[in-house]
């Protein structure tokens, strides 16, 4: 059964408040993620019929496994942390404790809250949401399998965006009890005494700062010589520096080739012939797209290693079928995933006709690492800067000069900004230290809109802040 109908002749509103008939634009979005329900809501809003098929949760990966619980544990690990460091602030000494339980509520309270709001969202905006699996059947044909049978669906306009999951070597099985992916951790059914974490990224540390919050003994298998290898090595340096204080243990220039159950927990073993026991281990060696099963092959997109191939506009190599998210191979970052479903929503729809219309610049895309101290940047890094052969000036200011983080009895870290010796003009900057992940936004917001040091200078800012460390270091 076909059953969204074909292209209607509505009344829409243009510009200078003429109204136009315009052909009702039919959008079909498999995955309802970051990507799939921002693309989702703002083609509504501009007066598409729009229809989203997901097969599990609306808010998708991201609020069910990756930035939502991830951050809600580090927050409460951080909570933990921030009250064992009491008498600093004035306090009486207390030891807290974490109660799996309560804990285990808190992230259902917060998953089922972020649910409701989106699913009313959506339905406020009349998307109709079906629950099942989508695939593309033909050119403009969609099918979604559901519980009570299939649904073919005619669309003008197709988005794929059924983001990733964590990728499994050959050499471990995990079992989600005692080898744990990203998605067993929250929280896993008994904290792990010794927790052996697997892969020195972006997911990887916040993994290892997360449970040693929690007060887990934490040993770091680092296939490189640097935990962070794609950052800035002073960024990472400070990351190395803060871990090793709080007795993590990192296994340097080792890969690990396996992970078995043995009779007391965990045996991790390297290429370089080490072992280390523990009492869980954790995978955060990167992701895979999904993109099985998706029916590709009936409209011959060209695919990369299981990633769409996308232009500028997100559009693939078929002219009304758009990928967006961790589908498209780009920045894997749920902020990315929301505004290309955002631009594709405008190209789709011609909107980028109408009105200032900005390409997505993957490069000038704002980024934060949820570790203690969190660390952030955007922009051009010092380090490519300096492998470009670019001339740069280069500002840095530590923590320790602010009032505010006296106040806070945390003054780790430092501002560093990159600017056009030139023209003055904010080109990217990274911060270490409490709050980095908000403090980042005043540069991102720089370095989109080409602000200058100037500018951030002469802003006047709120005192005393942790922002106030920002225009010193654009002076
Ligand atoms: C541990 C972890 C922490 C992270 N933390 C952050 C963070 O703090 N900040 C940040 O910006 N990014 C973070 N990320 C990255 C972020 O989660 C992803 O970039 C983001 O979720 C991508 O959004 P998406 O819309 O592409 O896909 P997803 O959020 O993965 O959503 C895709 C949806 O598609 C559905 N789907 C898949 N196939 C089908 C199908 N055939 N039919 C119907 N539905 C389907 C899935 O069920 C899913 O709901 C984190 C990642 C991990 C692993």
């Amino acid at each position: 059964m076909i059953d969204n109908g074909t292209p209607q002749a509505t009344i829409g509103r243009r510009a200078a408040g003429t109204l136009v008939a315009v052909a009702e634009t039919r959008l079909v979005i498999i995955g309802g993620g970051p990507a799939g329900n921002t693309c989702a809501t703002h083609a509504a809003r501009h007066g598409a019929n729009v229809t989203m098929i997901e097969r599990d949760v609306v808010g998708g990966a991201a609020h069910l496994w990756d930035c939502i619980p991830s951050k809600a544990m580090i927050a409460t690990g951080g909570a933990m942390s921030f009250l064992s460091r009491s008498e600093g602030m004035g306090l009486a000494d207390v030891q807290p404790a974490v109660d799996l339980d309560a804990l285990r509520s808190r992230l259902d309270r917060i998953e089922t809250r972020l649910q409701g709001q989106m699913s009313s969202l959506l339905e406020s905006q009349g998307i109709d949401i079906i629950r099942g699996h989508g695939r593309i059947t033909g050119p403009h044909r969609v099918v979604a399998e559901t519980d009570t049978g299939d649904r073919e669906l005619e669309a003008d306009v197709i988005v794929l965006a059924t983001g990733s999951r964590p990728r499994i070597p050959d050499w471990c099985t995990p079992d989600g009890n005692r080898i744990l992916t990203t998605r067993d951790a929250y929280p896993p059914a008994e904290m792990p005494s010794h927790l052996v974490v697997i892969g020195s990224g972006v997911t990887g540390v916040e993994f290892v700062h997360m449970f040693k919050s929690f007060g887990a003994d934490v040993t770091l298998i680092v296939s490189r010589q640097q935990v962070l290898p794609q950052k800035d090595p002073e960024v990472a340096a400070a990351l190395e520096e803060d871990f090793l204080r709080r007795g993590v243990r990192l296994l340097k220039g080792a890969r690990a080739t396996g992970a078995d159950m043995t009779d007391e927990g965990v045996r991790v073993t390297t290429d370089d012939g080490r072992a280390v026991d523990g009492s869980h281990a954790l995978l955060a060696i990167g992701s895979l797209p999904n993109s099985e099963g998706l029916g590709l092959d009936s409209v011959g997109l060209d695919i990369d290693g299981g990633y769409i191939k996308i232009d500028h506009n997100c559009l693939s190599s078929v002219d009304h079928v758009y990928a967006a998210g961790d589908l498209s191979g780009k920045l894997p970052l749920s902020s990315v995933a929301a505004m290309q479903g955002r631009k594709i929503a405008e190209h789709a729809m011609g909107l980028h006709r109408d009105r200032p219309h900005r390409h997505l610049d993957y490069d000038k895309a704002a980024s934060a690492i949820f570790t203690e101290p969190e660390i952030a940047d955007v922009g051009l890094a010092e380090a490519d800067a300096f492998a470009e052969g670019r001339k740069i000036r280069v500002t840095k200011v530590p923590f320790t000069v602010s009032a505010k983080a006296m106040i806070n009895d945390d003054n780790r870290g430092f501002v560093k900004i990159v600017s056009d010796p030139a023209t003055g003009v904010v080109l990217g900057g990274s911060i270490v230290g409490r709050h980095a992940a908000e403090l980042i936004s005043v540069l991102a917001v720089a370095v989109t809109a080409g602000l200058t040091v100037n500018d951030l200078v002469e802003s006047l800012l709120v005192h005393p802040t942790l922002a106030e460390v920002l225009a010193e270091a654009a002076e």
